[in-house]
This record gives structure tokens, sequence and C-alpha cells, in this order.
């Protein structure tokens, strides 16, 4: 009897044991911030630690990469020219390879010439294969709201930062990312913010995603402009179409195939 007790109490230790050192493992820190505004849940803090990371789905090896463009829609870049861009200071200065073009770290943003109000955008992007470059770039819809773009395969991030996050307030549904090399789409349906006639708000930009065909957005209210620890708002009326804008953050990413197609709503049938 008092072996089975023994036992039984040296199993209870070690299972403790083991509990313990999982809690450890499972309770890594993330870099963020809790001196930053609260979002709207009252929740979680801008870029808040503490916020849970999205669930891993492995996507299929192939979703949309390559479509071509439908019939109706504008080709942003096909690997040719960046004669649909400029840069923040003149002509972009990213550099042209093979069908894509690469960020050249520290030339700046480049933003589309046309303007766009309500869209479906298809956009390819592939990370940089150096570990220790964090790949950040960002698909900015109408220039002033983040989809993220960031090497998140195996690189901790708060999870508002993560790739496919609204930056600064959605993090995605799920983490659908490729490794670093391998090309990834994003397939994304955007509404502009409304005011009315008056300039009274309306309602805010909705943004509807799939990343490697796997959806990461559903009908996702955008809160406002995103940026580094701020939370944006609508208290000042934005203009109804804008050019679409592609981040240099100091990264080689590289993009290729972005065609575009307006979404009119007067159209409708
Ligand atoms: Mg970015």
């Amino acid at each position: 009897m008092r072996k089975a007790l023994l036992f039984v109490i040296v199993v209870s230790i070690t299972v403790a044991g083991l509990a313990g050192l999982v809690s450890k493992t499972l309770a890594v820190t993330y870099p963020g911030y809790t001196n930053t505004p609260m979002l709207p849940s009252g929740k979680w803090h801008v870029h808040d630690p503490n916020r849970p990371k999205a669930a891993i789905v492995t996507a299929g090896t192939l979703f949309s990469h390559g479509a071509p463009a439908p019939s109706d829609a504008i080709v942003l870049f096909n690997g040719t020219d960046l004669s649909s861009w400029e840069g923040d200071k003149g002509p972009p200065q990213w550099t042209l390879r093979e069908d894509y073009m690469e960020v050249k770290p520290h030339t700046g943003y480049i933003h589309t010439k046309e303007k766009f109000g309500d869209f479906q955008l298809h956009v390819e992007f592939a990370e940089p294969t150096d570990l220790n470059d964090p790949g950040n770039s960002g698909v900015f819809l109408q220039g002033i709201y983040e989809l993220q773009i960031l090497d998140s395969d195996d690189n901790p991030v708060y999870s508002d930062g993560a790739c496919g996050s609204i930056y600064g307030q959605s993090p995605p549904l799920v983490n659908a990312c490729k490794k670093p090399g391998q090309w990834q789409t994003f397939d994304i349906i955007f509404e502009a913010a409304r005011w009315n006639g008056n300039h009274e708000f309306v309602r805010p930009a909705i943004v509807t995603v799939f990343q490697n065909g796997v959806l990461i957005h559903y009908k996702q209210p955008i809160l406002g402009p995103t940026g580094h620890r701020k939370l944006g708002n609508y208290k000042k009326e934005l203009p109804a179409t804008a050019p679409l804008a592609l981040q240099d953050h100091g990264d080689p990413v590289r993009f290729r195939n972005i065609w575009i197609r307006r979404i009119q709503e007067e159209e409708k049938p």
C-alpha cells in the first residue's frame, strides 16, 4: 500500500513538474506595447504582447498564384515596368528583376498613379530569404490602411503586426503564411469608408482578405488609418478615392502580378 502511495505521489510530482515546464514553454513573451491606446473591444492595447497569436493553417500549394488579370482589371504590375507607379519624390526607384519588382530599401513607398474607391485587388509577394531580415512591407489600401507584410512563418511579433494583420488593429483570423522565398497571394475586397452629402460619417472602411487562398479577414471594419502605436479614427473626412501604396520599410520584399478591379456600386445590375 505504501509503495503504491509513494508511486502516486512521485507520478503526481512528475506530472506537476512537466505541466510547469510546458506552461513555461508556452508562456513565450512577444515584443509589444501596453502603453498604447486601448482598442474599442476594451481587451487589448494596440500592439498588445498578450493578444493571442493566430492559429497556423497550412495553405494549399497554389491558389491564385500567377492568376491572369480578368478582362476588366487594371493591370498595375505585370513584371515589365513600373509605369503605373510613382515614388515619394518622382519615379519609383524599386528594382525590376525577371518578372518581379523588389523594394530598394530606403528609396520610399511607391503609389499608383490612379486612385481607387471600392475594389478587388490581387497582389503577390515574397519574403527575403535572409533569416535576419524581417521582410517588413505592406499593402496600403487607399494609401492609409496597412495590410501588413512580414515574415510570420517563424518570427515572433505582436499579433496585430503579423503578416496579414490590419496593422495595429486586427490580427489575421489565422496564420496562412508561407516560408520566406515562396510566393504568396493576397486577394482583397475593399470598401472605402463613407460620408454622406452633409459630410457626416456613415460607416468605416471594410475589408475581406484571402491569403494564399485562406480567409484571413471577413467583412472586417477598419477603425481608421493605421500607424505604429497609434489608433486612427474617422474624425476627418477622407477622400472617396485614393492611390494604392506599397511600403518601403527597408527590407527587400518582392512583388509581382498586381491587378485591380473597381467595384462600382452604381453599376450593379
Ligand atoms: Mg509593414
